[in-house]
């Protein structure tokens, strides 16, 4: 039997349900925008291919052009303001889902980290952690999505 990978809002109006037979491996972001989003330290988050995942209820969508010039899409609950999931223009095939968001976001394993020059120098990461100073490129990024978390 297929394990279900779901999760949702922390108000629950928006759940979402994720086709995949394993959870894929995430990693996490410590750039300050990264920060600021998550009034937190780092956001983690997994790509998935945009026709696996499946939303119930209404999210808000907020796009706005990146430092790169494509559109970042974020989609939110309108009542909790939890961020779940974006997806951009560069690559539209795919969303990157926050991992929090995950109703079993313990199993989340997280081998690569991004902008580490901006990391809270109290955050200790892994000996056998990627690590990126800045963002990571396509290829690495494209590797993480075909491995799976424990
Ligand atoms: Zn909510
Ligand atoms: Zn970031």
């Amino acid at each position: 039997m297929l394990e279900v990978i779901a999760g949702g809002c922390r108000c629950g109006a928006v759940r979402y349900t994720v086709d995949r037979a394993t959870l894929p491996a995430a990693y996490a972001c410590h750039c300050t925008d990264c920060q600021t989003w998550s009034g937190s330290s780092f956001t983690t988050q997994f790509f998935m291919p945009a026709d696996a995942l499946h939303v119930t209820g209404a999210a808000t969508d907020y796009a706005f052009v990146n430092p790169t010039g494509r559109v970042s899409t974020q989609r939110f609950c309108p009542t909790c303001h939890t961020r779940l999931y974006n997806s951009n223009a560069a690559r539209p095939h795919l969303v990157n889902i926050r991992a929090g968001t995950l109703d079993d976001s313990a199993r989340i394993r997280v081998p690569l980290h991004i902008w580490v020059r901006s990391k809270q120098p109290w955050v200790i990461l892994p000996d056998d952690a990627e690590l990126w100073q800045e963002a990571a490129s396509v290829e690495a990024l494209e590797r993480l999505s075909g491995m799976d978390s424990v």
